[in-house]
């Protein structure tokens, strides 16, 4: 209970301005796969750069951070966010989401674009970039748009995007519209050597659906989102995606064939990745009996079959990351009904790590080296960008977790603007202890 305490009431987000300091980690479990790091190790800190990892350093800082018992992991980098800001501050801004970010360990984040406006133009990408700078907080890595308001017309300017800082491309929220502007999309990402990250649904067989298909969506009465719609969508993209070889990334899997397809796809070469959300291996649609709205996604909760499924897929390496898809919704907004008006999404940064620890490490399905490839390692190379690592001379971006410490999530308590998630009360084992960015601390529990 005064752990729990102590998270509530001492947690501190601090912004990245201010002088720079020397840090020392002292007497961690460091762990970087990119390094092949896996042991005590001490790290230091200059100038916003890791400058030694090496048993036992005693160099002066001005600040030492204990670390025994905890994980020193590379910062962590969500491939999936949504930021609202512009258009939708009244359930998120820059500043709360990247302060959420921090809270749950990020150190980067990739906001999709569907703001209002859609991130469709070079000038908007870097407003959100010089914004969520002066911020400073956790880095914001953006993705643009892959059509025109994401209205699957006519492509964007993607080599001006690029040029202005996007990483990646994504009409997420829903599908690149045909197979026709996809290959095209790819094209172009392949000569700019980024990801185009598709949400894939068909909207014909998912149309008007609420939940997925299923027990609980006919116990309710309510319109089903059938695994087809995903899995069809999967299936033009891993074509389509074959025949051009750009990097597809796949957002957030969730059904048992969607897994099965993109295993196969990388048995065949096919330049693939995907990512799976905490929510989609933690939660069936039973969920939504208990939180109604707030168990309400795109693509929906769906069987244990496939939660069983999306864990195999982490197992097995076929999932390459584990994003958040922290999707907020003001209170106004999601206290609509279930079948009628309420927006799909559940917020998500604070509850990554510990759901991911609780769920996969602590019942020993994943192992905590795994887990720093799939929130750190893997999604920082997914997007080509030098995070993910702890090398000397790297930027210091670093995450400090405690494995152990069991705590209760509070949305009452969230840095996030908005509440909506099926998590609030739960108890979790696992938590982000600091988070360090270009070797500042912007968050310490
Ligand atoms: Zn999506």
């Amino acid at each position: 209970m005064a752990k729990e305490e102590s998270r509530t009431s001492k947690t501190e987000v601090r912004a990245t301005q201010g002088p720079m300091s020397s840090l020392l980690i002292k007497g961690g479990h460091v762990i970087s796969p990119e390094d092949h790091l896996d042991g005590e190790f001490d790290l230091s800190v200059e100038d916003g750069v890791i400058r030694q990892v090496a048993p036992q350093i005693s160099v002066a800082a001005d600040e030492v951070l204990e670390a025994t018992g905890k994980v020193v992991s590379p910062g962590f980098v969500d491939l999936h966010v949504h930021l609202r800001e512009p258009g939708g501050e009244v359930s998120e801004t820059l500043e709360t989401g990247l302060g959420a970010a921090v809270a749950g360990g990020f150190t980067a984040v990739c906001p999709m674009p569907n703001t209002k406006p859609v991130i469709d133009r070079p000038e908007l990408v870097q407003a959100m970039m010089e914004k969520s700078q002066r911020i400073g907080l956790a880095r914001v890595l953006p993705i643009a748009a892959v059509s025109m308001g994401s209205q699957g017309e006519s492509l964007t300017d993607l080599p001006a995007l690029v040029a202005a800082g996007a990483v990646a491309f994504s009409d997420d929220g829903r599908p690149v519209k045909t197979a026709g502007l996809l290959k095209r999309a790819l094209e172009v990402a392949r000569e700019l050597n980024v990801p185009l990250m598709d949400h894939c649904e068909d909207p014909s067989l998912s149309s008007a659906g609420v939940i997925n298909e299923g027990e609980v969506s006919r116990q309710l009465g309510v319109r089903g989102i059938p695994s087809t719609s995903e899995d069809v969508c999967v299936a033009r993209d891993l074509i389509v995606d074959e025949a051009v070889g750009a990097h597809l990334h796949v957002c957030h899997v969730s059904t048992t064939r969607s897994v099965e397809l993109v295993r196969l796809a990388k048995r065949r070469g096919v330049r693939v990745t995907c990512e799976a959300t905490p929510h989609h291996f933690t939660l069936t649609d039973q969920a939504v009996l208990e939180h109604g709205a707030d168990a309400k996604v795109n693509p929906p909760l769906r069987s244990a079959q496939d939660v069983e499924a999306v864990v195999a897929g982490l197992q097995d390496g076929t999932v390459d990351a584990i994003a958040s898809d922290h999707a907020p919704h003001a209170p106004e907004l999601k206290s609509k009904p279930l079948g009628s008006g309420s927006p799909f999404g559940l917020i998500g940064l604070e509850t990554a790590l510990g759901l991911a620890l609780t769920r996969l490490v602590h019942t020993g399905k994943i192992s905590l080296w795994h887990l720093v490839s799939l929130m750190s390692t893997n999604p920082a190379r997914i997007v080509n960008q030098p995070y993910g690592r702890l090398k000397v001379g790297a930027a210091a971006d670093v995450t400090i977790f405690d494995p152990h410490l069991e705590w209760t999530y509070r949305t009452a308590t969230g840095r996030s603007k908005s509440r909506n998630s099926p998590f609030d009360g739960w108890r979790l084992k696992g938590a982000v202890i600091s988070t360090i960015v270009g070797g500042r601390v912007v968050y310490r529990l």
